[in-house]
């Protein structure tokens, strides 16, 4: 019998840290802004002999932040080491990074694996963070025909890298993990998670073994995946290599690997290195960083309610679903234009959130636009969440007030008032026009009561025509099945 293969994953992820300046000289961090390549540069970032590196405290301060998001115990005493190895996109000839004490290692995250929803395996998963360390961005290079270019606007950028345990078991969890760190990152502000930009990067570890067996085998490593697309795909692609190598006998060679987003497949690049191969050692011109423990707290203290809490808070306090209370804590300006919204509406807050993942999404959708684009005040749409809620105006007149105020801005009431949206709720009102309309139309009365039951839409249509589609429909339909009853010969 064919015995079924479980992936085994683990994560290493690249994010730059917003900061002002590199992380071992002045040059500006914003390469993304530089107006000419090469003009963000200096001796140190250009590796000059004889430049001397200084540490960025901003990055060690957005680092030692990442390590307490992610549960790790800060390092008080960690250190820098050079990573030794030639490309033309590192002058120096070494990468500055962290080696043997990362400012922080040994925390976790707690995933779900999507795949698993509905057995015991939907119970959160901790996926264990083995360390995160800084270290630095190198050039970018651009390959042209017959020669390539380089830009050192980005060398010397300051780099976290976050590496997992190989603790993940499904595609779905590697997901889920890359979802939450990039959640975390934004939370945090340290990173903005632009994946087309390159300021967050995954490589994913993979290899595979016989269900129930808890051997690790012999994985390759899939690097640069620049998007959750790419990251699903190449981890799909490569199991299925290696499932189908051990399928047929064979064995899995240890390899870096890059993932050709347009054929779909893996391609080999290089025999994988060990660390020996890149020659660590102490960085002679760096100290060890030395962190107090008051330093470590008052980073602390910095922490914002992380996703997973705010998730919680949702739950308990708005009643919410957790698929809903994860839609809304996804970014931390949804979340808290969320709270805002119903600060100021009296609507329950299940309304709320049924607006703000229909109409109010689909308009940012449509019009490409994000949360952070959104010039519209919470108030203004609790004002107008609250009109609907209380009848003034029907769900659909909602939405056309909800693209109105989108659009120019402006007070749901007036807007309301100027294209003539107030729904009609009086009672006798609306039964005039129900009365009206049966009358005029005996013949579809006759053979709705004769077993036509779907002319009854048509009738209500005849009503929406009538009132411009202001009528509270629930009204309309309540008095117009009585008439229709009433006329039952
Ligand atoms: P290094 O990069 O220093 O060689 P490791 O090889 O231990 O370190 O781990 C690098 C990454 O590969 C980590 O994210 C780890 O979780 C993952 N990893 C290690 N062993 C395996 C394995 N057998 N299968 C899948 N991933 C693995
Ligand atoms: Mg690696
Ligand atoms: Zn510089």
């Amino acid at each position: 019998m064919k015995p079924t293969y479980e992936p085994v994953i683990g994560l290493e992820i690249h994010g730059e840290l917003l900061t002002n300046s590199k992380m071992f000289c002045s040059c500006s961090a914003d390469y993304g802004s530089a107006p000419e390549p090469n003009t963000n540069i200096c001796p140190t970032c250009t590796g000059l002999p004889g430049a001397m590196p200084v540490v960025n405290k901003k990055a060690t301060e957005l680092a030692a932040l990442v390590g307490l998001a992610l549960n790790c115990s800060i390092n008080k005493h960690n250190t820098f080491a050079r990573k030794n190895y030639y490309y033309p996109d590192l002058p120096k000839g070494y990468q500055i990074s962290q080696y043997e004490l990362p400012i922080a290692e040994k925390g976790w995250l707690d995933v779900i694996d999507s795949s698993a929803l509905s057995g015991a395996d939907a119970q959160p998963k901790r996926i264990r963070v083995r360390r995160v360390h800084i270290e630095e961005d190198t050039a970018k290079l651009s390959h042209e025909k017959n020669y390539a270019l380089v830009d050192f606007n980005r060398a010397g950028v300051p780099l976290l890298e976050i590496v997992s345990e190989p603790d993940m078991r499904s595609v779905e969890a590697a997901l889920d993990y890359a979802t939450k760190v990039r959640a975390i990152l934004r939370y945090l502000g340290v990173n903005s998670g632009d994946m087309e930009k390159g300021v967050l990067r995954f490589e994913a570890n993979i290899s595979v073994r016989p269900v129930g067996s808890d051997e690790f085998r012999t994985r390759t490593e899939i690097k640069n995946l620049n998007s959750f697309r790419a990251l699903v795909r190449a981890s799909q692609y490569e199991i299925e290599r290696q499932i189908k190598i051990y399928e047929e006998g064979g064995t899995v060679v240890q390899q870096t690997l890059g993932w050709d987003d347009v054929r779909g497949v893996t391609t080999s690049q290089r025999s994988k290195e060990e660390a020996h191969d890149y020659r660590y050692f102490p960085e002679p011109d760096l100290p060890p960083l030395q962190l107090s423990d008051a330093w470590i707290e008052s980073i602390r203290t910095q922490l914002p309610e992380l996703p997973e809490a705010k998730t919680a808070r949702f739950i308990s306090d708005f009643g919410l679903t957790p698929s809903e209370a994860r839609f809304l804590t996804s970014e931390r300006t949804l979340a808290n234009y969320f709270e805002n919204v119903v600060a100021n509406s009296k609507s329950p807050a299940k309304t709320i959130h049924s607006w703000i993942a229909g109409e109010f999404m689909r308009y940012l959708n449509d019009s490409s636009l994000s949360i952070d684009d959104v010039t519209l005040a919470p108030e203004m749409l609790a004002k107008l969440i609250d009109m609907v809620t209380d009848k003034t105006i029907g769900a659909s007149a909602g939405k056309t007030v909800l693209t109105e105020l989108f659009k120019n801005g402006g007070d749901p009431a007036q807007i309301v008032k100027e294209k003539n949206l107030l729904q009609l709720t009086d009672v006798s009102a609306i039964q005039e026009i129900v009365t009206k309309i049966l009358n005029d139309n005996p013949k579809e009365v006759d053979e709705y009561n004769a077993g036509k039951e779907t002319l009854f839409q048509w009738f209500m249509g005849q009503v929406a025509r009538a009132t411009k589609g202001k009528a509270d429909p629930n009204v309309a339909k309540e008095l117009m099945v009585k008439g229709l009853e009433e006329r039952k010969k």
